[in-house]
């Protein structure tokens, strides 16, 4: 028998993909994958002035980025499309039509205007805003007079609830009072369906089997629950994630730090990292291990062990989950993750041997946070990226400095070349020829080979670098700070 669970994941296409958003996609797609069932990219893209197909590309790249890839959605097409919202408007337009038919919902006149009024007067007096009900029971006179005079009607839902009850699967029993929900517009003027009409009719029709989505979209649960009642169809079951948050406990943002997935990219994080990262904001394991690839979660993943209290986006721990990813890489691998990052820094590595390369790569990737350091910390061997930092330089203004570099000339007389082997005996002899050592030998060391104070270890800047390169630079070092 044909698995039924369906889940979806449908993001509204009016800008980049949140990592809050993207924590919810990769939810769906784990929960999806490990149970067999069928995961949906659903394009809720009715807003037709904050949508665009640009945001939309970008979200769909940034998926695949993230390793989630659909079953059903744009570019894979099955039975229970169109999967953008804006295909389905008629589809909207029917069911709403057949409520008015029956007499649950009903042609509002207000104009946003008088709407707007009502709503600040409920504020200005401490009450929640609902809508009154003014047109709820209009006669068939007031109606044709409303609609001589040009206003344009939406459809309202008419709501008689006392209380709406789910068991959601994370939070457990939730419970709303129905008197605080006034009757809400499913169908606008202009004929467009509203969020909470659009989502019922497609999770419904779409046969989803279980909601997973942010917390912030709880209170609008109750609302499509009146509706799947109405409308005769029957309910998915509802998994309200927690919340993301900074840490001063407020809905993270653009003011905490970087929030989309296309940033982190460019910010040189991998994938997986991410998406380990993520994973952990609001799941743990029962073994509370914390380094996951992508298949590993999948596995692992159960909503049973997602947490009920808001998760805090912690800057510091996805640097160290990427830096622990960063580490395990295969040569070929960083080699390729690495490419576009050493591109944009303007480092040509097609003619540079692919073993030094390697080395050159492993041994920068200990000490860095993402790809975009690693780049910055790998142009220090290229000829272009040699460049002195003011703090470097005026070290190597000092009478010490230079008597390390002018000793360091002398020693590389001696050997060939510079090898793991012979480094420990010119350091060796480099300290007694200069009389000195510790930070004072190594820092002049490092300011002139690599122009900065801090980088890679020293020992592999000069086995990289090589004897001439090392030679080249001391001596450019010293006619720089001449
Ligand atoms: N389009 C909604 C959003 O981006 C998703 C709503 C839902 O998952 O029900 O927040």
């Amino acid at each position: 028998m044909e698995n039924s669970i369906r889940v979806r994941f449908a993001p509204s296409p009016t800008g980049l993909l949140h990592v809050g958003n993207a924590r919810t996609a990769l939810f769906n797609f784990f929960f999806a994958c490990k149970k067999g069932g069928t995961f949906i990219l659903r394009l809720e893209d009715t807003d037709m002035e904050r949508s665009s197909a640009e945001a939309e590309e970008a979200i769909l790249n940034d998926l695949k980025w993230l390793g989630i890839d659909w079953d059903e959605g744009p570019g894979q097409p099955g039975e229970r499309g169109p999967y953008r919202q804006s295909e389905r408007l008629e589809t909207y337009r029917r069911y709403a039509g057949e409520l008015l038919k029956k007499g649950e919902a009903y042609r509002c006149y207000c104009t946003p205007e008088e709407l707007e009024e009502k709503k600040k007067r409920s504020l200005a007096r401490g009450i929640p805003p609902k809508y009154d009900g003014r047109c709820r029971n209009l006669s068939a006179e007031e109606e044709r007079s409303f609609s001589a005079a040009g206003r344009p009607a939406s459809l309202r839902f008419k709501v008689e609830a006392r209380t709406v009850e789910f068991q959601d699967l994370v939070k457990g029993k939730v419970s709303f009072d129905g008197q605080g929900i006034g009757d809400f517009i499913i169908l606008r003027s202009d004929g467009v369906a509203s969020y909470n009409f659009a989502v019922v009719v497609d999770d419904a029709l779409m046969e989803i089997t279980q909601v997973i989505r942010g917390e912030d979209h709880l209170a609008n649960t109750p609302r499509q629950l009146l509706l799947y009642k109405t409308l005769g169809f029957l309910p998915p079951q509802f998994a309200h994630l927690p919340l993301i948050v900074g840490p001063d406990r407020a809905p993270l943002s653009k003011r905490h730090g970087t929030t989309a997935v296309a940033h982190f990219r460019e910010e040189g994080y991998l994938a997986e990292a991410l998406v380990n990262y993520l994973a952990l904001l609001g799941w743990s394991s029962e073994d509370a291990e914390e380094i996951f690839s992508l298949e590993k979660l999948i596995g692992k993943f159960s909503l049973g062990r997602v947490s009920r209290s808001s998760a805090i986006f912690n800057y510091e721990k996805l640097k160290w989950i990427n830096r622990t990813h960063m580490k395990g890489l295969s040569g070929e691998k960083r080699l390729e993750l690495a490419w576009p990052f050493l591109k944009k820094k303007g480092i040509n590595v097609n003619n540079v041997d692919g073993s030094w390369l390697n080395t050159a790569l492993e041994t920068v990737g200990k000490e860095v946070d993402n790809l975009n350091q690693l780049a910055d910390h790998l142009t220090v061997f290229f000829e272009d990226g040699w460049k002195m930092d003011p703090e470097a330089q005026d070290l190597l203004q000092k009478e010490e400095g230079r008597r390390v570099l002018k000793g360091l000339i002398d020693e590389l007389g001696k050997v060939e070349e510079i090898t793991p082997e012979n480094y420990k005996l010119i350091i060796f002899s480099l300290a007694k020829r200069a009389g000195l050592s510790g930070r004072g030998l190594y820092m002049p060391l490092r300011a002139a080979l690599t122009g900065k104070m801090r980088g890679p270890e020293l020992e592999k800047v000069f086995v990289l670098l090589g004897k001439e390169k090392t030679l080249k630079r001391i001596e450019a070092a010293l006619a720089q700070a001449e």
